[in-house]
């Protein structure tokens, strides 16, 4: 058995920094024995001893055992992980492909639809082809006005502003009427007017409804009156498909259908809506979607809707679907959400603890982070549930990854403490803003003596230790009062009792600076006087704490948002 555990440990461990995550391997060690699964918590207790002792191994150790003794492991991973490795798509020609996202008008997009939106962005790049933003809005219940605009914003941020056309459903009434009044007079459709139930209980047993075999100029009358006449319930429009189809839900599906609601946009202008497979099969037409990209809970209603364009003569678009990713215990339910900042719970949809977009382009994601989750993951049919720790674990090195380089580095203390450094020397210290690129410029610290330091760091500092205040120099606490001991890197570096490196402040001069944090809780401290340079929106490293994005800056101080660590 601990064979089993030790090779996914070796690889989790591998894939993140040296730390594994006991839940992701037992998921995989089931998915491969299932047997095991009569005792799951042995084996969990298994494997987290298996972990204690790989987390021990440093990294080139972990690599080094696991290409000797599952090499096989290893090479899966790199296959998986090659840049821009899409799977191609079907009949899919350069500077051809048109893709589109279509969410529903209920709130901004949280994280789930950032997979789905990037994956159709990544798709229309890789081809030179058009990424389309379509809001299906022709429910006119449950439509959050709000959502319109946020839902443009996020699709735009996401595609760093490639989205080639905005196509809102709701404007589009009458294209879908002269559709519809096409198929009725080609005896494709027919309005029908039978009971719910009881046409449920014909379609049940394969048998057609009275209204079906009515003639064509009939059934034109009764679609002009469905458009003035009928009320809510009455009247259906319906595409006469195989009434015995094996399949139930594909025999005579609706088209279109009264609903009296006031929609947001139009008002009482319409009362005649379409369901959603009839407007997005006439949609995917009309704007050239070469490539329907969406999750597996959309199969059944592709077929419908490539059944529509037959019956008006069209070619169907490709259509790929992806697998459920369930984001466990992660909230992000739309109108639960929406309920929660109406209660004040949340302060909106940008409130830090949130995962939607809003709020997460506020702390400082990039959307090439999301992409590039997207893109690993890619377009795969299994259902997967990441662990939240897991999913944040690789945006977040995705983000750094891009974030690293251009965010320069200061000093923030937070919890401020004062202490007196006897002998240190007065000094202007000058350090690089970022290490790796010393041409950016310098940042100035004046001190003679003084230090702020958190009240943190404070209460960790360990007498007879060799401390050292970073850049600046080495100090020793002895008895009650701290003692400067000398500049030198390399002889801190080198002492036996080594201390902490902690960051400090001179006592004047600081910026006030409060972090909104991830549990929306504020820390608050200060940072160098250097900060002031900083613009709003920028992203800077608190150094050896985490990054920030710069949310207000005024001669007062300023408000960060924590990005991550
Ligand atoms: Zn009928």
């Amino acid at each position: 058995m601990k064979e089993h555990i030790l090779k996914y440990v070796l690889k989790n461990a591998l894939d993140f920094q040296g730390k594994a995550n006991s839940k992701v391997v037992l998921g995989q060690v089931l998915k491969e024995h299932e047997e095991l699964k009569k005792d799951v918590p042995k084996l969990l207790k298994e494997i987290e001893q298996v972990i204690k002792e790989v987390e021990a191994m440093p990294s080139e150790k972990i690599k080094e055992k696991l290409e000797k003794e599952f090499p096989k492991l290893l090479k899966e991973k790199k296959e998986e992980r090659v840049e821009g490795a899409l799977k191609p798509l079907a009949n899919a020609q350069k500077g051809k492909v048109v893709t589109r996202i279509a969410p529903s008008p209920s709130g901004p997009l949280h994280i789930g639809h950032a997979y789905g939106a990037s994956l159709n962005y990544e798709y229309a790049k890789m081809y030179d082809g058009k990424l389309l933003l379509r809001i299906e809005d022709t429910n006119p219940e449950h439509i959050y006005p709000d959502a319109y605009r946020l839902i443009e914003e996020d699709v735009k941020w996401l595609s760093d502003n490639h989205v080639a056309e905005v196509i809102i459903q709701s404007s589009r009434l009458e294209i879908y009427y002269s559709y519809a009044e096409e198929l009725v007079k080609k005896g494709k459709a027919y309005v029908c007017t039978c009971d719910a139930d009881q046409w449920r209980l014909l379609k049940a047993e394969g048998t057609a409804c009275p209204c079906r075999e009515l003639p064509v100029e009939g059934q034109h009358a009764r679609y002009k009156k469905m458009l003035k006449g009928y009320a809510e319930g009455e009247a259906v429009l319906r595409l006469k498909t195989d009434i015995t189809d094996k399949n139930p839900a594909m025999r005579d599906f609706s088209l279109m259908r009264v609903n009296e609601h006031v929609h947001p946009r139009t008002g009482t202008k319409y009362r005649v809506w379409p369901l959603m497979i009839f407007s997005v099969a006439i949609d995917d037409y009309e704007s050239g979607v070469t490539h329907v990209l969406n999750g597996k809970d959309h199969a059944d209603n592709a077929k419908k809707e490539a059944m529509i364009m037959k019956c008006l003569g069209w070619k169907a678009p490709e259509y790929s679907h992806w697998g459920r990713i369930n984001f466990q215990g992660m909230k992000i339910s739309t109108s639960e959400t929406r309920l929660k900042i109406e209660h004040k719970e949340y302060t909106g949809w940008d409130d830090i603890r949130l995962p939607f977009l809003p709020a997460l382009r506020k702390r400082g994601y990039q959307a090439g982070a999301f992409r590039k989750f997207a893109a690993e993951i890619g377009l795969s049919l299994n259902d997967k549930t990441v662990a939240p720790e897991e999913f944040w674990k690789i945006v977040n090195a995705c983000n750094k990854d891009i974030v690293e380089s251009q965010a320069d580095r200061y000093f923030f203390v937070d919890n401020p403490i004062r202490i007196t450094v006897q002998d240190a020397p007065k000094k202007e210290v000058m350090i690089d803003l970022h290490p790796d690129f010393p041409k950016r410029g310098k940042r100035k610290l004046l001190v003679h003596g003084e230090f702020l330091i958190s009240e943190n760091d404070f209460r960790t500092l360990g007498e007879g230790y060799m401390h050292r205040l970073m850049d600046y120099g080495n100090f020793r606490l002895k008895g009650e009062t701290f003692h400067y001991v000398s500049e030198s890197y390399d002889e801190y570096k080198n002492a036996s009792n080594k201390g902490k490196i902690i960051h400090w402040l001179p006592p004047k001069n600081n910026v006030p600076v409060e972090i909104m944090m991830e549990d929306g809780s504020l820390s608050k401290g200060f940072g160098e006087e250097t900060l002031r340079g900083v613009k709003e929106g920028g992203i800077i490293q608190f150094e050896r704490r985490f990054f920030v994005r710069v949310d207000k800056s005024s001669k007062k101080g300023m408000t960060c948002w924590f990005l991550h660590r």
